[in-house]
């Protein structure tokens, strides 16, 4: 008997538009989904040997190909910095 895992990004509920996150948000709902899967490391190399360039692949963002740590929100960045 096999066993087939089924990834938490495949599950009808999920929806597939948080792995290519327009907000810091979407960004670690996609995360979050990823954290506990098993097919974590699977998935990203997948991703980094078919030259994919975007989403959230194994937990990790990939923007033009660059993982990036944070998921900017759109538009134009400050040109002073902003106290927290
Ligand atoms: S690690 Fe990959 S396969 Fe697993 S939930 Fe995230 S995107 Fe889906």
């Amino acid at each position: 008997m096999s066993t087939t895992v089924r990834p938490p990004c495949a599950s009808p509920e999920v929806d597939p538009d948080v792995f290519f996150p327009d907000s810091p948000e979407q960004y670690a709902l996609a995360r979050s989904l990823c954290e506990g899967c098993p097919l974590r490391a699977a998935c990203l190399a997948e991703a980094r040997e078919t030259g994919t360039t975007d989403g959230v692949w194994g937990g990790v963002l990939l923007e033009r190909g660059v993982v990036v740590a944070v998921k900017r929100r759109p538009g134009r960045p400050r040109k002073v910095a902003v106290a927290a």
